[in-house]
């Protein structure tokens, strides 16, 4: 391709709006542009490196045993209130009407229309297993897209899902799936490893994410170098989350005299004390790890409490899990007063302080009483709390707490979980080593799904003796768009892009400083160009007339991995000049450029194998 035919809008400044380094690099490479806020077009070059990834992935999938469908992005809502997901997975469908006013969804993935499909065409064991996967556009309405195409609101994505007659045969594709992402993100050049993860909404028993190592990450992973256990914060625990480990002995007992749990709970006087922090201090003194955090949320329109020790924080996303959706929401102080009579800041659990109902009164009117056992609220308390004595606590009563509150005996858990987020320097669960966090890019996910869609959505299949059973499902997940990204936040230096080979828009940028037809130099530039393309070499020939400065920078920010850079001088010596992006120049005889060039190409795709 010539410079002067392609299209590469290349920028000096990034738009303000671009936030990190690789949707700023995106940009000024002339990649991608902007349309609205998480929707982008992909230019010429863009596509280029974006179907480098596709073919990566799908050549990957292939070698998996996977099988290629495409599915529409068009999905009726019936299905999804089948699988029980139109509601749990609302906030993020885009939903649309046509014009006789019936709803569609814009696809957010596919685990509905998969298991539709295999409901339908699937009936015996003889068919199984089955592992389908597809590379597509998919919709979310994201409550934040940012930072271009890794959180957008349409973007490409390699869903598989996979059909199987025994969790055993499961586990073997899940495994399968495990290591192809392995190689697809190793052969795409980056740096991912995988974490152990939460499964959401979506469901399932089991999952692992892929994450690429970096500070503008949107995810938290927890990981141990001693023995290499690693998870993503919202799923990953550690020695002080886990039941018995979880109060330290020195914490079990109370302050100086007596057992702590033998003392009977004692309502003090806390005016205007509203946090941990104010009540740890003088004249109270109560240390946040010997509170009892006291949080209400609201989901499907029902409380549910949470405790938690003072100085832990709630894991959002190990509620969600525990709950079984993503809507809930913390409530309000109105309804922190209509569930426990007091406002945030003064709320505990104490069992007898639940027997009083809310104030749902007027000003001056007697304060109701007595709630009947079946509208209790549920009381999910952390495990780390097992066993907590001498704690202090709101008292459902503004203005007042309660001390020497002894968990076990004050307050009717009806369910212990782990609740609290993991921080760095924890012991490892598995080898008590301290915990370390870093961010991380997910760019892949894969998923043990269980019977759950095949149970709702009919995937059933008849096994040897004619039992109907439902197929055991997985799913797997790419953010294609993502990945490429995420490449481009991996590799890169104060110049620009550094493309691995493997995905690079061309390989190799033909910078000839002079581009008079007749002359040498362009000449040498022309059968360079022609030699190497007629050996399957991608090459850009840059024949725009600019300063060599200027061509120079536009090859470096744009990434190409080879540059072979022809002027007047390094000719008269018989040389051309060539130049790893990202390494030193190595100047070459001229007629034995195209050999290393393509010596070049074999060592550096070599190690990306
Ligand atoms: P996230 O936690 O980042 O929202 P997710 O758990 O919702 O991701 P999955 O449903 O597992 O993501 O989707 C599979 C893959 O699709 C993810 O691993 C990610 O790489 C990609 N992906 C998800 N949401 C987006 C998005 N809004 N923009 C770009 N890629 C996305
Ligand atoms: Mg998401």
């Amino acid at each position: 391709m010539k410079w002067t035919n392609a299209f590469i809008p290349t920028l000096r400044e990034a738009p303000a709006d671009a936030e990190i380094l690789s949707h700023k690099l995106l940009l000024r490479a002339g990649l991608i542009r902007k349309l609205a806020g998480g929707v982008y077009t992909f230019l010429p070059l863009g596509l280029r490196a974006l179907r480098k990834v596709e073919q990566i992935v799908r050549e990957e999938m292939d070698r998996a045993g996977a099988l290629e469908l495409l599915m529409p992005a068009l999905q009726p809502p019936e299905i999804w209130q089948q699988s029980g997901r139109y509601e749990t997975a609302g906030n993020v469908l885009f939903k649309l009407k046509d014009s006789g006013n019936r709803e569609w969804i814009l696809s957010p993935t596919a685990e509905e229309v998969i298991t539709t499909t295999a409901a339908a065409e699937i009936n015996s064991y003889r068919q199984l297993p089955k592992n389908f996967y597809q590379i597509s556009v998919k919709f979310r309405d994201e409550i934040r897209p940012r930072f271009g195409l890794m959180r957008a609101r349409e973007f490409i994505m390699k869903d598989a899902y996979s059909f199987d007659v025994s969790d055993e045969a499961a586990q073997a594709c899940y495994q399968k799936m495990y290591d192809a992402y392995g190689r697809i993100f190793a052969r795409c050049g980056l740096k991912a490893f995988p974490v152990e993860a939460d499964t959401g909404v979506i469901g399932g028993k089991f999952s692992h994410e892929f994450m690429v190592p970096a500070e503008t990450g949107e995810n938290e992973v927890v990981y141990c170098e001693a023995c290499g256990y690693a998870a993503n914060i919202e799923k990953a625990t550690s020695a002080v989350s886990q039941r018995a480990s979880g109060i330290l002995p020195e914490e079990q007992t109370g302050t100086a005299g007596g057992t702590p749990a033998a003392r009977s709970i004692e309502k003090f006087a806390t005016p205007g004390v509203v946090t941990i922090e104010a009540l740890s201090k003088a004249p109270y003194n109560v240390p946040a790890n010997r509170q009892i955090k006291t949080l209400v949320y609201m989901a499907d329109s029902k409380p549910v409490i949470i405790l938690i020790r003072g100085d832990d924080q709630l894991n959002e996303a190990k509620l969600a899990g525990i709950i079984g959706t993503t809507v809930f929401r913390p409530a309000t102080p109105e309804e922190c007063v209509a569930t426990l009579g007091a406002h945030p800041g003064s709320l505990g659990a104490v069992a007898s302080t639940l027997e009083r109902r809310p104030p749902a009164r007027l000003e001056g009117e007697p304060l109701q009483r007595a709630v009947p056992e079946a509208g209790a609220p549920r009381i999910f308390a952390d495990e780390r709390l097992h066993g907590a004595n001498g704690m202090t606590t709101g008292a459902n009563e503004d203005g007042f707490h309660f001390r020497n509150v002894s968990i076990e005996r004050d307050i009717k858990v009806t369910q212990w979980f782990d609740l609290r987020t993991v921080t760095a320097g924890e012991p490892c669960a598995k080898c008590n080593k301290p915990l370390k966090i870093r961010r991380a890019i997910e760019v892949g996910h894969v998923f043990k799904l269980g019977t759950k869609y095949s149970e709702k959505l009919g995937a059933t299949f008849l096994d040897e003796a004619g039992t109907r059973k439902p197929a055991v499902m997985g799913c797997y997940g790419i953010g294609v768009t993502r990945t490429l990204q995420a490449v481009i936040e991996q590799c890169n230096d104060k110049d620009g892009i550094i493309w691995p080979l493997s995905v690079a828009p061309y390989q190799v940028c033909i910078t000839p400083l002079g581009v008079a037809p007749d002359g040498a130099v362009m000449k040498l530039a022309e059968k360079i160009y022609a030699e190497l393309t007629a050996r399957g070499v991608e090459v850009i020939l840059d024949d725009r007339d600019e300063r060599p400065g200027v061509k120079f920078k536009d090859s470096e920010l744009v990434g190409f991995p080879i540059r072979i850079g022809i002027g007047e001088k390094s000719l008269a010596k018989g040389e051309v000049e060539l130049k790893p992006r990202g390494g030193a120049l190595q100047p070459v005889k001229a007629d034995v450029a195209v050999e290393a060039v393509v010596k070049l190409l074999e060592e550096g795709q070599a190690s990306l194998r």
